[in-house]
């Protein structure tokens, strides 16, 4: 019975809604012709910076993607500082811009200034290819979510309705490979969400979508040893079975008894077996010796998880941990450790309240209700560090492709966007 009430109400609740101009307040209606009149040059600031190569690994060019966004939100009677990361954590460092006042939500917009084209990929400009799209390394993920940032709190700014708000803007320097350790690299994110009330992330969005929950993302390492001996005499007393029937006895527990659980993924990327294993972490590379006579001395599996809660993360922890403990094979030992990731943004009632504002304000702009997309198909990003206060993410601009020679950003999206978030940032602020 309930199923069918609530089957009842989506469908009576996903028709769409037509939209009357008047859902919109003479001040808004303001702060969307201020943001018509800045559309090209909002365009003209995208391409500027797609045409910058900002690959983590090119400090500078992301020092001088952040330099162009910090100059320009200095204009908006913001204070704009770069936050420098130790020269161990080998990074760019990040863009903070805050400006504080007394009323309304305090606000934490979250961008990242980096991509994952470093200098040496032949994906470097921004190309038109008609339809109001473009080929751009990095314009959907996500220096289109970024000027979206820009633009909206120009128009805000403009309109002189944010004078009194508590806004922080964070745009990481290294979001798509964070320096290490991530206590360090998310620091100046973490901090700046302690100070705020609220998180919004610009990472891609889709249409008819928002983000309320995002997967943990983390590692973990599985090692083995055995007894080396000539192979006649495996399973005899003093040789045991070897590491690679033990990793195979592990792996096949992990897949029989730890998944399952909805949301929960883990996956073996690699694995080395033999006499001598070598892996290279920084390459994800490596070598095995080992000889059909010979039992094999050791194993090693590297792999990555990911979960929608702490709960679910430490739990499956423990479950394998469990496995690799117990039952090994005669001869064999067996531990596995975990790495330090992403945490998740679990889907919270505080988040799905957020994004009812989000679908409000894109009803009354005429472009149609927002849902909350699947979790178990978004990666993981900088917003999940701030879970500690309600946020959605996906506001960014449409486009497909991301981390791919062939990214394409919608750039039909930008007013949208930039719409959409002036709008959201006005209400949440009042
Ligand atoms: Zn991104």
């Amino acid at each position: 019975m309930k199923v069918l009430t609530t089957l009842f109400m989506l469908l009576f609740l996903g028709t769409p809604i037509l939209v009357s101009s008047q859902a919109l307040s003479s001040q808004e209606k303001k702060i969307l012709k201020l943001i018509d009149q800045d559309l090209d040059e909002a365009k003209e600031f995208l391409i500027k910076v797609v045409n910058i190569n900002s690959g983590t690994m090119n400090h500078k060019g992301v020092r001088k993607v952040g330099q162009l966004f910090g100059d320009a939100f200095n204009e908006l009677s913001m204070k704009s500082l770069w936050v420098e990361l130790p020269d161990s954590v080998n990074r760019a460092g990040h863009l903070v811009v805050e400006k504080v006042g007394g009323t309304g939500k305090r606000l934490l917009l979250i961008g990242h200034l980096d991509t994952v084209f470093e200098e040496d990929s032949p994906f470097q400009k921004y190309e038109p290819i008609g339809d109001n799209k473009a080929k751009a390394p990095g314009g959907q993920d996500m220096k289109g979510g970024d000027v979206v940032i820009l633009y909206a709190l120009k128009a805000l700014h403009a309109a002189g309705v944010i004078n009194d708000a508590t806004i922080t803007v964070v745009m990481t320097g290294d979001e798509e490979k964070p320096g290490k350790p991530l206590s360090v690299s998310r620091e100046a994110l973490i901090e700046a969400g302690k100070r705020s009330d609220i998180a919004l992330g610009f990472e891609g969005g889709r249409p008819g979508y928002g983000v309320t929950a995002r997967r943990s993302s983390s590692g973990w390492k599985l090692e083995v040893e055995g007894t080396r001996s000539h192979s006649s005499r495996i399973f005899s007393e003093n040789v045991g079975s070897g590491a690679i029937f033990e990793v195979a006895r592990i792996l096949n527990a992990f897949h029989e008894e730890v998944k399952g659980e909805e949301y929960l993924t883990f996956n073996p990327g690699v694995i080395l077996g033999g006499t001598m294993v070598d892996y290279d972490h920084s390459l994800n590379k490596g070598t095995a010796f080992g000889k059909t006579n010979v039992v094999s001395q050791t194993a090693l599996v590297q792999g990555g998880m990911r979960t929608i809660s702490m709960d679910q993360l430490k739990r499956t922890q423990e479950k394998m941990k469990a496995i690799v403990e117990n039952g090994n094979l005669p001869g064999t030992s067996a531990s596995i450790s975990f790495t330090e990731g992403y945490p998740p943004m679990s889907p919270t009632e505080e988040n799905k309240k957020i994004l009812d504002e989000f679908d409000q304000v894109s009803k009354d702009l005429g472009y149609g209700p927002i849902e909350a997309f699947d979790p178990g198909a978004r990666g993981a990003a900088d917003v999940s560090f701030v879970s500690f206060i309600p946020g959605i993410d996906g506001l960014g601009m449409f486009g497909e492709g991301a981390h791919t020679p062939q990214e394409i950003v919608d750039m039909g999206s930008l007013e949208l966007a930039v719409k959409r978030a002036a709008i959201l940032i006005y209400r949440l602020t009042r």
